[in-house]
């Protein structure tokens, strides 16, 4: 059997390390709001090289908090991907915004910026880019658009922490990035967490504000904000974890290139250009092949998963609203796309029996 993710043997290596780290802040009993959100903040904002981290309950709570705090709302339209999970564009709604979507780049799987310029009207107030996968998106045309037409942008990075492009990490280059700790995320705890970060003073302040009932002084409400916050549980488990980031993110990279050099002549591999690194949240491949491919790997209790099988126009929540556009480059990669198992910890002997097992159906 092997996983998609395999969360065991990362929790069997650090042990030590979570069993103490948990142990102190059982000790200490200060649960919310408490001195490991605070170190795992600062930590987080050193490491991806930007001036503000701030934890909240969850990556759609980012989204949704950054884009409250960016002053999105009705009447507002948000360019985003069609080809991203859905709480992109939930948080969109859920400030009462209208999503647009948008086509992606056959190859990275990320938005099309010339695609992007076509949608851009009156009402459009910002920009909302996924880095798909693990793959940066094309963050230098999305921020040339958004210059030239004032456009805010917030960066969906809940797959790509601590990946860069032209040497600049996501979530650090537009007004706002979102990330997400869902234990199958590169960087996971041990249930749901998220974060925003930011360079902006003003935004940071807002987000402060809102994640905590609208209240900057305790018991002074300012605004109706919301209870979503990062606990220290999980904040004591990722300060663990994110002393090992960089190292997994090199391991799941490795892990692709193996892939890669193993199956590149029968399938479509990820693509990799020499702008971003791919931190590789999911090796995804395309093949006409692919239920074969899944039946053959499924037979050997392989697992596999077809990320995203809709695109978001195509999904029931928005299918009356969106019916008359198409958006054929992802509903095209909806239809042949794939990812294998990765994870940091997976084995050359694991990689072997995918790829031979892929091989013998071509
Ligand atoms: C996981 C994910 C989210 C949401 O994160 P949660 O922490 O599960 O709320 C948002 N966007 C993308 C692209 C994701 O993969």
């Amino acid at each position: 059997m092997i996983p998609m993710v395999d969360l065991k043997l990362q929790y069997q290596n650090l042990k030590p390390d979570f069993d103490k780290a948990i142990a102190d802040v059982l000790k200490n009993t200060q649960f919310i709001l408490g001195p490991n959100v605070q170190e795992f903040e600062k930590e987080a904002a050193e490491l991806l090289g930007v001036k503000h981290a701030l934890s909240c309950a969850s990556g759609t709570d980012a989204l949704h908090l950054a884009l409250l705090a960016a002053g999105i709302g009705p009447g507002d339209e948000v360019i985003t991907s069609t080809f991203t999970f859905i709480a992109t564009a939930e948080a969109i709604r859920y400030v009462g915004a209208t999503p647009v979507f948008v086509d992606i780049d056959p190859k990275t799987f990320n938005l099309d910026p010339h695609l992007i310029e076509h949608a851009i009207n009156k009402n459009t107030k910002a920009l909302l880019p996924v880095h798909i996968f693990g793959q940066p998106a094309d963050m230098k045309n999305i921020m040339a658009l958004a210059d030239k037409h004032n456009l805010k942008v917030i960066e969906d990075c809940a797959q790509s922490f601590d990946a860069k492009i032209n040497d600049q990490t996501t979530g650090s280059i537009g007004l706002a990035g979102c990330h997400s700790f869902f234990p199958s995320k590169n960087l996971g705890c041990f249930g749901d967490g998220g974060m925003v970060t930011t360079n902006d003073d003003e935004i940071a302040e807002q987000i402060r504000i809102y994640r905590n009932h609208g209240s900057k002084v305790r018991y002074h409400h300012d605004v109706i904000g919301y209870n979503s916050r990062l606990d220290e549980l999980q904040a004591c488990i990722l300060r663990v974890k994110l002393q090992h980031i960089k190292q997994f993110n090199q391991q799941r990279y490795a892990a692709a290139q193996k892939y890669s050099a193993a199956i590149k002549d029968i399938v479509t591999p990820p693509f990799e250009d020499k702008l971003g690194n791919h931190v590789y949240h999911q090796y995804t491949l395309l093949s006409p092949k692919r239920d074969l491919i899944m039946k053959a790997l499924q037979d050997k209790q392989i697992a596999c998963a077809i990320y995203y099988p809709i695109p978001l126009h195509r999904q029931n929540v928005f299918a009356d609203e969106y019916k008359d556009i198409s958006l054929p480059v992802s509903e095209q990669v909806a239809s042949e796309c794939m990812s294998l198992p990765i994870f940091p910890e997976i084995s050359d002997e694991q990689i072997q029996l995918i790829t031979s097992t892929i091989r013998s159906i071509f």
